[in-house]
């Protein structure tokens, strides 16, 4: 157990990943017991989109926190090894992920965890909403902060990761999705009216389970 002097929530992007949803709960459950943990549901088959799904996420429980981590559900933090004190800028804490053998892949990966506060969150208007599919809502989410000239933080943080196929090289449709949000990323800057002023969806039903909170979203 791991005590905080804030009320932290996580936000976690979500579908179709029920096994490690099983794993996720109970584990920060039992880490952050006071935590609220908001599993931001993509309904429908249209491709999957993180960057919207974090940004709905976080309207929604703008207030009902002092800090969001901004969570894959398949990164489970090691107690002791990871740092939960209170973000003074947006702060990259998966930084030590068993899945990238303990180390970053790239120096500049912000994704897995980030912990944050609303006001880092408003800071560059969330998260692009148009990247769908596959990659580079984490990279343009990272470059947002530069191109403000805003800080960041990162933390030594270990996570064990869970096991899934990586799916983005098999399926082309995806892959043609990856190497479009790839243009889209790197011919031009972050459109800063794209984001959390700009992101349009409709809120289905809301399950208000035990342990956690479960939002189905339409795109
Ligand atoms: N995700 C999901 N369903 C999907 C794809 C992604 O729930 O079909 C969420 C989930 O939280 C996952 C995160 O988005 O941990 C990042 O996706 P993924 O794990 O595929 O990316 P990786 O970083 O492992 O390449
Ligand atoms: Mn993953």
């Amino acid at each position: 157990m791991i005590s905080l002097e804030y009320k932290l929530a996580f936000i976690v992007p979500y579908r179709n990943r029920e096994a490690h949803l099983l794993e996720f709960v109970p584990h920060y459950r039992r880490l952050f017991p006071a935590a609220d943990i908001y599993i931001v549901h993509q309904m429908g088959n249209a491709p999957f989109n993180r960057g919207k799904l974090i940004n709905i996420g976080f309207l929604y429980v703008e207030d009902r926190a002092d800090a969001f981590d901004l969570s894959d559900v398949d990164m489970l933090a090691v107690e002791g090894h990871v740092d939960y004190s209170f973000p003074k800028a947006a702060t990259h804490l998966a930084s030590a992920a068993s899945q990238f053998g303990y180390t970053m892949p790239y120096p500049t990966y912000f994704s897995g965890h980030v912990l944050l506060t609303a006001e880092h969150m408003r800071s560059v208007n969330g998260f692009y909403n148009d990247y769908p599919g596959y990659g580079c809502e984490d990279d343009c989410f990272y470059r947002s902060f530069i191109e403000r000239g805003l800080p960041i933080d990162r933390r030594y943080g270990r996570y064990e990761s869970l096991p899934h196929e990586r799916i983005v090289d098999k399926d082309p449709a995806l892959m043609e999705l990856f190497n479009r949000n790839w243009d889209i990323f790197n011919l031009n800057p972050r459109d800063f009216c794209n984001g959390l002023s700009s992101c349009e969806y409709r809120i289905g039903q809301v399950h208000s389970f035990t342990d956690f909170t479960q939002i189905d979203v339409h795109l």
